[in-house]
């Protein structure tokens, strides 16, 4: 009997994995390793509790200041090398993996070297900008060309891999597993108390009536576009003293320095800067939430779930679905249009409303596939 080895490496996903790997669990399928990169090690350590996960493999393909072209490299050697430790006492079935880092693109194209089948969670997404998310649009076609079992969230997803050639047979809908990770964290017994682990947001948050979630890390975003949100929530934190501006800031320094060195910013007391927050956090946020203002993925799949509207912080979007349900919406990197949206725009949830993205039940059909995959 081979085994399944599952690679990740960000936040996002352990958080979109985790259901996958708790379904292979309540089915009593053990032939699995899990194996953590270690791409973001700084933000991935409380995710591996939340789920009860631990990872078989821990790599390190991130150095100090290494370049792209370095971390890819160093992927590609110790990811070659632990597949062949681990073929060493079972045959390799198959490899799973999530997204579109380079954790997935240099999986995929191990399992291509290694005629291995690859199975795509989350397969499909597409902004039709090479440059833009970067290097994230290249790393998933990359993995699309190499991929057998194609697990697409949405038929849209569907649509895009069918438009580059890829064979029906190959391509599943199945809804996005961060819905089905939500149901979990909902279900803890911890989801209802309303106190945060975050000590910051704990004294703060329940001080203010309205909230508003912001976060921004992509590269796109960082430079003069950063620079244009921070000018649109200072005047909105103005403007709007019961409303209580939570931005959990990404670690990246790119984005560190510029929202942290921010003297109008910083000065307000209805601005919370806080480091990144655990998930429960985050979801006990978007559960009270008034609005969110994001370049997030994640975060744009998740606010649906609680009705909350989402003004997508970026220039073009490959999650298109909440866009189109006028659920979300695209805002210019520039003041003035971040401030307009902010005001005007008020989707209705209807009362039948449901996600556009998932119905929770994602990582039952993708572990049903894998298993046909398998065979
Ligand atoms: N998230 C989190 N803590 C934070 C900000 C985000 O746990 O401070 C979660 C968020 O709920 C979502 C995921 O991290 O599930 C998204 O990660 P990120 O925005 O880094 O990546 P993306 O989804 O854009 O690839």
């Amino acid at each position: 009997m081979g085994k399944i080895c599952v690679v990740v490496g960000t936040r996002p996903e352990i958080i979109k994995v985790a259901p996958v790997i708790l379904e292979f669990r309540q089915r009593g399928f053990h032939d699995y390793v899990l194996i953590n990169t270690g791409q973001h090690k700084d933000l991935s350590e409380p995710y591996w509790e939340l789920f009860d996960l631990k990872p078989d493999y821990n790599l390190s393909v991130m150095a100090q200041g290494s370049s792209l072209g370095i971390m890819t490299s160093r992927a590609f050697q110790q990811l070659d090398e632990l597949f062949n430790e681990i073929r060493a006492s079972s045959p390799i079935d198959a490899i799973l993996a999530q997204g579109d880092t380079t954790t997935v693109m240099v999986s995929s194209v191990l399992a291509f070297y290694r005629n291995l089948p690859f199975a795509h969670l989350e397969a499909g997404l597409r902004s039709f900008d090479l440059m833009n998310p970067f290097p994230e649009e290249f790393n998933r076609k990359v993995t699309s060309l190499v991929t057998q079992l194609h697990l697409a969230p949405t038929a849209k997803a569907k649509t895009n891999l069918l438009s580059e050639g890829v064979p029906e047979n190959r391509i599943s809908v199945i809804g996005n597993t961060v819905v089905d990770a939500l149901k979990f964290v909902k279900n803890l017994p911890v989801f209802s108390d309303p106190s945060f682990s975050n000590r910051e947001l704990n004294s703060t948050f329940y001080n203010y009536e309205r909230h508003v979630l912001i976060t921004c890390h992509r590269r796109e975003n960082h430079g003069g576009n950063l620079l244009e949100l921070i000018k649109a929530v200072s005047r909105l934190a103005k403007d709007q003293q019961d409303t209580f501006f939570i931005w959990p800031v990404h670690p990246n320094p790119n984005v560190r320095s510029t929202v942290l060195s921010n003297k109008d910013l910083t000065s307000f007391k209805n601005v919370l800067l806080v480091d990144p927050l655990e998930y429960m956090d985050v979801i006990k946020v978007l559960s009270n939430c008034h609005m969110v203002i994001s370049d997030s993925g994640g975060i744009q799949e998740e606010a649906p779930s609680f009705r909350v509207p989402v003004l997508v912080f970026r220039n073009a979007t490959e999650r298109t679905e909440a866009i189109e349900a006028g659920l979300s919406k695209l805002v210019q990197a520039n003041a003035e249009d971040i401030i307009h949206d902010y005001y005007n725009f008020k989707p209705e949830f209807g009362k039948d409303f449901e996600n556009p993205f998932g119905d929770g039940l994602a990582a039952k059909r993708a572990v049903d596939l894998l298993f046909q995959l398998k065979m």
